[in-house]
């Protein structure tokens, strides 16, 4: 949380042409529209809890399906456990897709902090206050973070400094995949 993989996988997106499925953005357009799986989302989201892997899932494979998908995506967000990761590799096989490459932003949680509460001030997104952004570090570290390694193991992994300002972030990302679909 807090990282930038939004502002990124938007910058990105453009740069490649591809559909950006941020599954966060999904879940809060979902609860503004009221509809049964949004307001489910909204009792885990509003606590900074991970929204369950079935309602993410549910988004995530309609959303596979469209024709605009069918030349790849980024996922922003998204696979956040194991789980999911493993539903993805189903989803993608029936597709006969794969994934190419995984990015990691790293930030330092002080810095993380800071910048979710500036972006309260300015967004008002009613998950960034400090007792919600604590949950949401909480949901980071014992469920999501276990997958960098597991991505690590399988090569797929690109660690970028989220540190730097947001146009060097993204000239790395991009080195990056520029190597990856030249290698
Ligand atoms: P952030 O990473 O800053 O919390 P996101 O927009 O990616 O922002 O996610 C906001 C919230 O949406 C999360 O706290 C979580 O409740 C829910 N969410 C988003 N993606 C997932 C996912 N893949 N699995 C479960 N919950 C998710």
């Amino acid at each position: 949380p807090g990282a930038g993989k939004g502002t990124q996988a938007t910058r990105l997106t453009q740069w490649l042409k591809v559909p950006h499925l941020s599954t966060g953005e999904a879940l809060r357009e979902a609860k503004a529209g009221g509809s049964r799986v949004g307001l489910e989302a909204a009792l885990y989201m509003d606590g900074g809890k991970l929204v369950p892997d079935d309602l993410v899932l549910q988004i995530v494979a309609d959303r596979l399906s469209e024709p605009e998908y069918q030349c790849g995506c980024l996922l922003d967000g998204f696979p956040r456990t194991l789980n999911q990761d493993e539903a993805l590799d189903k989803l993608l096989t029936q597709r006969s897709r794969r994934l190419d490459l995984v990015l990691e932003l790293a930030c330092d949680q002080q810095e993380l902090v800071r910048r979710l509460l500036d972006r309260a001030k300015k967004e008002g997104r009613v998950d960034d206050t400090p007792a919600i952004i604590t949950h949401r570090f909480e949901a980071f570290l014992q469920q999501t973070a276990p997958l960098l390694q597991y991505y690590r193991d399988r090569g797929l992994l690109h660690s970028v400094d989220g540190m730097q300002p947001p146009d060097a972030v993204f000239e790395e990302i991009c080195r990056i995949v520029d190597s990856v679909r030249s290698g």
